[in-house]
């Protein structure tokens, strides 16, 4: 892989004022990460330790109170499409068809229809989706609406994909169809990629690359080089012993993380 960075976060620490409350929040703390150009890096850590400030800070829905991020050597501004967003829940368009949400990016861009035409129908054969391409978005499962939401924003070919726990709602089943096709679809392109979730089987599944934080303030504790080639397979993976290693040490991490905060939680009440 080229050691080339896409994405410098440096120094970052975002803290949240409420003014009419008067209190402040640190979510992060002395972020500084340089993600590789083309790697899956995951991000993973206990519940509100910052995880989706640091996507929101680099798709620019939000600014750092210090600290600089810069894109591709530049510093990112606003939201732009040469970052896709996907959240938790599939933000589909209701009133749109399948085929329609997935080209609607290209369509706003002003490609024609005979461009975007072929890539539509390449995107719903990857996704799975052949069929179902005049349903609506209210006619379908969790697992194919995040499909949808997700081809409608690989399609547009952005430069970055930051993925907020994206399968975070979807069952164990559909979830683990779904890593797999993200792989794929991420195989054949290659796109420097950031996948925030809490759950460690599939970080360790997904990624090149493990960025363990610690609870609040959001710091990074650990970087963890995951070993696997891909194709991976998850069934044989879980018998595998340095993926069983890698596990249990996350675990611990995190445990240690999660008692940290119950103990601060305690010492202030
Ligand atoms: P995670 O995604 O890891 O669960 P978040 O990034 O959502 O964590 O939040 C980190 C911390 O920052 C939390 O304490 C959260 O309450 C706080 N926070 C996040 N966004 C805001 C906001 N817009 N205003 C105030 N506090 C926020
Ligand atoms: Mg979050």
């Amino acid at each position: 892989m080229c050691a080339k960075p896409k994405v410098i976060l440096k120094n970052i620490q975002k803290t949240f004022r409420d003014p009419r409350r008067k209190t402040e929040t640190v979510a992060l703390r002395d972020i500084n990460v340089n993600v590789v150009d083309g790697e899956f890096l995951c991000l993973l850590g206990p519940s509100g330790c910052g995880k989706s400030t640091i996507l929101n800070l680099i798709a620019g829905f939000d600014e750092p109170s210090e600290g600089e991020i810069l894109l591709d050597d530049r510093p990112v501004g606003k939201p732009s499409p040469d970052r896709g967003m996907i959240f938790q829940t599939a933000e589909l368009f209701p009133w749109l068809s399948v085929a329609e949400n997935i080209a609607f990016g290209l369509r706003m861009t002003g490609v024609s229809p005979t461009t975007y035409g072929p890539e539509v129908s390449r995107y719903l054969e990857l996704m799975g989706l052949e069929g179902f391409e005049k349903h609506y978005p209210y006619e379908l499962s969790g697992g194919m609406r995040q499909r949808v939401a997700l081809a409608r924003v690989w399609i547009t070919n952005p430069t970055l994909f930051l993925m907020d726990e994206p399968f975070g709602a979807l069952d164990a089943q559909t979830r683990l169809l779904m890593q797999e096709l993200l792989v794929r679809i991420w195989i054949d392109a290659r796109r420097t990629s950031l996948f925030v979730t809490h759950d460690v089987d599939e970080s360790i599944f997904l990624g090149d690359r493990i960025l363990l934080m610690s609870a609040r303030p959001g710091m990074v504790r650990e970087s963890i080089d995951i070993p696997f080639q891909r194709p991976r397979i998850y069934q044989d993976l879980i018998f595998d012993k340095d993926f069983n290693d890698i596990k249990n040490h996350v675990l611990n991490v995190l445990r240690e993380e999660s008692l940290h905060l119950i103990n601060r939680h305690a010492e202030s009440a």
